[in-house]
């Protein structure tokens, strides 16, 4: 089933520096239709511009309001198995980081993104029915270059890849296993000291493979639901003294931007076959979130002054068109993710090997492991190297078919020495199954649920098998509260309250379309009739004299922009004519044998 993206619009209060400048209010709300209105400062005569939004979150409203009627449906709806996105838009100082990150003081204004963390460990931790893996990432694209947050390197730039079953997804982006709400707040923390101050992409995956009581072994792994909740903050550039003119220019040349307006209006134009998403990274990103399967949120953030009127309409203008993207969202049923279905491989591989005794399987189940510490990548090494050599020895034993107790001794070389470098390693950095104190702090074991115990003669492998197998034991979570009745009924009480606001939200919606359920009423009498539709002509004489208005700014506006952009390719043209000029002037004193002589060279060997 399709949904359109939600869009609410939230005015936050008049600051310091506006009331200094005496700035006038020109953003009115009302709550009660979802309407928000904007009166031009410069020409009073004119009548508000009104549009309606799916809520509206005017001057003195907090984020727990917010969070609890729109935010808590989509995040309830990660923990079923959509995915969700919640993503934050307005001119720089409008809000974004207040509402998404939030202040601790007071409460009430706590932000989104750990509002979100706590509603979803509240919901693990209380589930009796199943276990999650959740991994969390925190990425930003600035000027077009993806950086992780949480890697290794945050000066690091990625690259974004595509895949028929995964989508589009960033390479080598760091994914860390959180077990708790402190775990997810200490790397929200972190990463946002390590960010620029692009668009930034808070990543919470929560997975669900499976159920608890049934087979506590992990191993017993069947359905596995895998959703995603994206929280995402887009801002508009800040450059260091830029202001009027410069800022507007600013705002134009950002890519990001440019290209999140352009998938916006093509998805809402109907008649576009193809949408610009490959133009910028964030909408590459935000391909799933705008016309994918995803439930989606915006979160437009205004300024109350008139002195932001432009901005703040063209946010308005934004938001508006944004409602009308039609996503479909669907359970996440098949376990398409690749992190998801490599645990899912390894756990089932690990199995093998551990019932089986290890042997030829090794090697395969080794390429998808993330090594647990250095040591461990060292014999991912050696095995690799020893499984490539091994598969050359298999292709020439069968394109010779000669040599063949030869071969079969290299091979056997071979596997003497692998095991004897891997005990090398294993006693130098301890075995794998005793490296659980080279673990990371947020890695290591508290041993719940396992039924698998080490056997004292496990080889290597198995060893190896154990202490992954543990590793994402210890990783996954669920269930810790299942038996607190008062944490469960807080609960139960958040979600009935929930679904209550929405069917009001429905309602408020419904009735600004009442004027056409007017015309298909039975009425009593003739007269009745006659003034509910002169009554219902009047209100839509007053919207289609509204949109002509909306439509002869917007054509004016486009005529500015269009005066714009001729002026700058004006400019440029006389820049490269004069560059030219100086060019062929200068070219015939240049020296023969200087490597700026042949100018068709340098062209043909410039890259863009
Ligand atoms: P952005 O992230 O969009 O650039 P911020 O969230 O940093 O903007 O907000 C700019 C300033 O306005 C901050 O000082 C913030 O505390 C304040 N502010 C924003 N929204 C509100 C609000 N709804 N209520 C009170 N103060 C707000
Ligand atoms: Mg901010």
């Amino acid at each position: 089933m399709s949904e359109c993206v939600k869009v609410v619009v939230r005015c936050r209060p008049m600051n310091n520096r506006e009331k200094d400048l005496h700035s006038k209010s020109v953003v009115y709300m009302d709550s009660s239709l979802c309407q928000c209105s904007i009166v031009n400062p410069g020409d009073a005569s004119a009548p508000p511009k009104t549009f309606s939004f799916d809520g509206v979150y005017f001057t003195e409203s907090t984020t727990e309001a917010l969070y609890n009627d729109v935010a808590y449906p989509l995040v309830e709806g990660v923990l079923e198995g959509y995915n969700s996105t919640v993503f934050a838009y307005g001119q720089t100082g409008c809000g974004k980081s207040y509402t998404m990150q939030g202040v601790v003081k007071p409460p009430s204004q706590k932000g989104i993104i750990p509002r979100a963390f706590e509603h979803i460990f509240e919901a693990i931790e209380t589930s009796d029915d199943s276990k999650f893996l959740v991994h969390a990432s925190y990425l930003e694209i600035y000027n077009e270059e993806i950086r992780d947050l949480l890697g290794k390197d945050c000066k690091k730039k990625l690259d974004l890849k595509e895949h028929p079953d995964r989508g589009v997804y960033i390479q080598e982006l760091s994914q860390h296993a959180v077990h708790n709400v402190e775990e997810c707040e200490q790397m929200m923390d972190k990463g946002w000291r390590n960010r620029a101050t692009g668009a930034t992409l808070m990543n919470a995956d929560s997975s669900r493979p499976g159920q608890r009581d049934k087979p506590k072994r992990v191993g017993n792994v069947t359905d596995i639901q895998m959703s995603k909740a994206k929280i995402i903050i887009i801002c508009f550039p800040k450059l260091p003294g830029a202001t009027g003119d410069r800022l507007k220019e600013a705002t134009k040349i950002n890519l990001s931007l440019s290209a999140l307006g352009n998938v916006i209006s093509a998805l809402v134009d109907g008649k576009s076959k193809h949408i610009p998403y490959r133009d910028s990274k964030l909408t590459r990103l935000l391909q799933d979130s705008l016309g994918g399967n995803t439930k989606t949120l915006m979160v437009a953030c205004v300024s109350p002054a008139d002195n932001n009127y432009d901005e703040t309409l063209s946010t308005l203008r934004y938001a508006n068109r944004a409602k009308n993207i039609k996503n479909k969202p669907r359970i996440n049923q098949d376990p398409k993710d690749a992190l998801l279905s490599q645990y899912q491989d390894e756990i089932r591989q690990l199995k093998e090997l551990l019932e089986n005794g290890g042997g030829a399987g090794a090697g395969q189940l080794q390429a998808n492991l993330i090594p647990l510490d250095s040591v461990e990548a060292e014999k991912e090494k050696i095995r690799q190297e020893y499984e490539s050599q091994l598969h050359q020895l298999r292709l020439s034993y069968e394109s010779e078919k000669q040599g063949k107790a030869r071969l079969q001794a290299d091979v056997q070389s071979l596997k003497d020495q692998y095991e004897k470098e891997l005990k090398e390693k294993g006693s130098s950095g301890a075995g794998a199954g005793e490296s659980k104190g080279k673990l990371a702090p947020h890695q290591i074991p508290i041993r719940r649920n396992s039924t698998i115990a080490p056997d004292v003669n496990l080889t290597p492998q198995q060893h190896e098998a154990f202490a992954r197998l543990q590793e994402i034991e210890t990783n996954m979570v669920g269930g810790e509260k299942a038996d607190d009745l008062e944490l469960l009924e807080k609960r139960q009480k958040k979600k009935k309250a929930a679904e209550k606001r929405s069917k009001v939200l429905a309602e408020t919606l419904n009735r600004n379309d009442e004027d056409d359920a007017l015309l298909i009423k039975a009425y009593d009498n003739i007269q009745e009739e006659l003034r509910a539709k002169t009554d219902a002509l009047k209100k839509s004489k007053q919207k289609i004299r509204a949109l002509e208005r909306e439509v002869s700014d917007l054509y004016s506006e486009f005529q500015s922009d269009r005066t714009d952009y001729l002026e700058t390719i004006r400019r440029q043209d006389q820049q490269l004519k004069l560059l030219q000029a100086i060019l062929d002037k200068i070219h015939p004193t240049v020296r023969r044998d200087c490597n700026y002589v042949n100018i068709d060279n340098i062209k043909s060997e410039a890259v863009w």
